[in-house]
């Protein structure tokens, strides 16, 4: 169902020692066209194509990262998380400045993401609830979605931007991230997350450390008993149409960890877990396709 697209896993965050070592010694100019250069780069995690991701290691004495313009987070050792939106153009830009001011651009070819077109058969809004309604309760559900999203200062520093992070269900993956849905001949939005296939009741883990910023205890339209994971640099996991959660909020959790159940909670056809990952930066939401997460 999801076209097999040419992928290009080019990467920057395996090298970071050798990035540091490069920056180390050469002036910031010559340290960022070592980091540009494909033969400088041993393999390691990362994803340069549309809904991927990148982790770099800037140079020492940079103060600004952004990629597109969008705000880049630098971690106390330089690391720096991106997400390439599932419609990012073929060329992204990474905009790094030192301390003297002078900004450098870094373009990163970026493959196309190859996505595909399903039909759902289930209507596009839920039937039998009134269009009032429906904006009304939407209006709410949406609104905590974006509170969880934002950053606070207040929560427990996690590190699961850093990991390479395992599947929360086995089961088979019933929809992709990308497709274009058509829902009775409708088109909606693309799909945003992974489906998988699981039955009601069966646990799903934590895909890597991360705090609970959102438990649902009443479904949501749509999303159902939707959990939400922040897994810190403005990366977060949602969970949707769960049957029951094993956390609350505020809760720190560890990869592996048993977090809910699966169900079919919202708009939802069949019992399955629908994994979304998405990157917010101070600008904007970028969402990714979760298997390009997975080592
Ligand atoms: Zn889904």
């Amino acid at each position: 169902m999801h076209a097999a697209a040419p992928t290009r896993r080019a990467v920057i965050g395996g090298g970071a020692a050798l990035l540091t070592a490069i920056a180390a010694a050469a002036p910031f100019a010559r340290a960022r066209a070592a980091m540009l250069d494909p033969q400088a780069v041993p393999p390691g995690p990362g994803a340069w194509q549309q809904g991927g991701w990148m982790r770099a290691m800037v140079p020492p004495g940079t103060v600004s990262a952004d990629l597109d313009g969008m705000p880049l987070a630098i971690a106390p050792d330089g690391t720096v998380f991106a997400g390439f939106d599932r419609d990012t153009p073929a060329t992204a830009t990474l905009g790094l400045t030192d301390a003297a001011g002078r900004r450098s651009a870094m373009p990163l070819a970026i493959a196309p993401g190859g996505w595909a077109l399903e039909h759902i058969n289930t209507p596009l809004r839920p039937p039998g609830i009134p269009d009032a309604d429906y904006v009304a309760r939407r209006r709410i559900e949406t609104a905590a979605i974006t509170r969880a999203r934002q950053p606070d200062p207040a929560r427990p520093l996690v590190e699961g931007w850093r990991q390479t992070m395992i599947r929360p269900a086995s089961g088979r993956f019933s929809g992709r991230f990308g497709a274009q849905r058509i829902y009775r001949g409708e088109p909606g939005a693309y799909h945003g997350g992974l489906d998988i296939a699981a039955g009601t009741g069966t646990p799903f883990v934590a895909p890597a450390d991360g705090v609970v910023v959102l438990a649902a205890a009443t479904p949501f339209t749509l999303e159902g008993r939707l959990l939400m994971l922040d897994h810190g640099m403005g990366l977060g996991s949602a969970f949707l149409h769960c049957s029951t959660h094993l956390v609350a909020l505020g809760d720190r959790v560890r990869q592996g960890q048993p977090i809910g159940t699966v169900g079919m909670t919202g708009r939802a056809t069949g019992p399955h877990l629908h994994w979304a990952l998405a990157w917010q930066s101070a600008s904007g939401l970028r969402r990714l396709d979760p298997l390009l997460m997975l080592g």
